[in-house]
């Protein structure tokens, strides 16, 4: 609709008739396949439905190579339900999760570890670098009533990557539970169950996948499997309960996301003909860097250094001019087509700017031509930040 606002100037990009390019870290921008595949209703106990879940669930165990050692469990919701039912299913009621904390998500994996009645203890880290290995296996030495660590791996609220390797292996040889957030990096950065070490590891249906948001997994180790039973304190969320009834019938529990489990297989489908994990990798590296250098040509400054900084999601220094204000920045933004995204710093003024969903370079290029356009018409003549 905000192609026919009379207030706006018509440019180039807001000419086209297409959706708003959503720049942000889900649900994200789709293809049409993936958007036409949920035409069709259907039955949650047929026997086409339920070969589609097991396609998916097989399909997902291969982009981490993880047929032999990990089963994978669909949750519905969106992909926070899936970080709650982990841990409410991999934890013991009395264990003991250490979270290290560089970011807004790590803080929420801590707060709900909590209110399912889990002890946590929150290790703050600098949000503008990795979590450190060093700092971790000091807290696995010195308290043995660790039992867990719970580790996001891309951090989406500034855009960082933590050291998923290395805290894997400080955690194995440590004999701790890992459960890993990899919502926002799984199906672009390497994650491979054969040289990694992990009990669960999440991800959802709406990030890098590109499917529609609506549904979590989680691949829960084999090892561990039968040790989860009866862990959870919650019927919805409880993932061995979840598994152990897929295996049996091939059904989902309960009602099933069903236009979304199908787009979803659909998404994975197109996936592999882009050429997989590593095509889509090269696909976000060259729309970050697409975005990165024209936002710098523009004066725009990233909050992380570009060592730390996983193409997954970029957050930017708000500029210093007074006439920025984020809300008139995203609805001119808007207006030329492109959703951006607020920032989740508390200390210094952001936004951010997402590089995934079923976008290319050009996308990219006519991202950062709206934010001139935008800067133009709010009178701001740079991007600098403040210093
Ligand atoms: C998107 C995301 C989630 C899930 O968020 P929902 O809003 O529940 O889908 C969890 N962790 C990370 C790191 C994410 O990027």
């Amino acid at each position: 609709q905000a192609y026919t606002s009379l207030e706006e100037p018509l440019t180039e990009t807001t000419r086209m008739d297409r959706d708003h390019i959503l720049l942000t870290p889900g649900p994200l921008t789709t293809t049409l396949r993936t958007k036409l595949a949920m035409l069709k209703d259907w039955g949650s106990w047929d026997t086409d439905f339920i070969a589609v879940t097991a396609r998916v669930r097989a399909a997902l165990l291969d982009i981490i190579h993880g047929a032999d050692t990990h089963v994978l469990v669909p949750l519905q919701g969106s992909g926070t339900f899936s970080v709650e039912a982990a841990v409410a299913t991999v934890v013991p009621r009395d264990g003991h999760v250490l979270v290290m904390d560089n970011g807004a998500y790590c803080k929420r994996a801590a707060k709900l570890t909590q209110l399912m009645g889990r002890r946590a203890t929150v290790v703050p880290q600098a949000e503008e670098a990795p979590v450190s290995p060093a700092v971790l296996e000091q807290h696995l030495k010195s308290d043995a009533s660790i039992t867990h660590v719970v580790l996001i791996h891309c951090e989406t609220g500034t855009g960082v990557l933590n050291p998923l390797p290395e805290i894997a292996a400080l955690c194995q040889q440590h004999g701790k539970g890992l459960i890993v957030d990899a919502m926002s990096s799984f199906g672009a950065l390497p994650i491979d169950a054969r040289e990694v070490r992990f009990d669960a590891l999440v991800a959802a249906s709406g990030k890098c996948l590109e499917g529609v948001p609506g549904m979590g997994f989680v691949f829960l180790r084999k090892a561990i499997l039968a040790g989860c039973a009866g862990q959870s304190q919650s019927l919805a969320m409880d993932l061995h309960d979840q598994h152990v009834y897929m295996e049996k019938t091939g059904q989902w529990r309960f009602t099933p996301p069903t236009h979304v489990l199908v787009a979803l297989d659909e998404a994975i489908r197109q996936f592999q003909e882009e050429g997989g994990r590593t095509a889509r990798l090269a696909r976000y590296t060259q729309n970050y860097r697409v975005l990165v250098d024209g936002m710098a040509a523009l004066g725009f400054k990233p909050f992380l250094r570009p060592e730390v900084q996983a193409p997954i999601i970029v957050t930017f220094h708000a500029p210093a001019h007074p006439n920025y204000e984020f809300r008139r920045f995203y609805e001119a933004a808007k207006a030329r087509g492109f959703i951006l995204y607020p920032g989740k710093l508390t200390q210094v003024e952001t936004f951010r700017v997402g590089c995934i969903g079923a976008i290319g370079a050009n996308e990219m290029r006519q991202a950062v031509a709206a934010v001139a356009d935008t800067l133009r018409e709010m009178g701001i003549p740079s991007g600098q930040p403040a210093n």
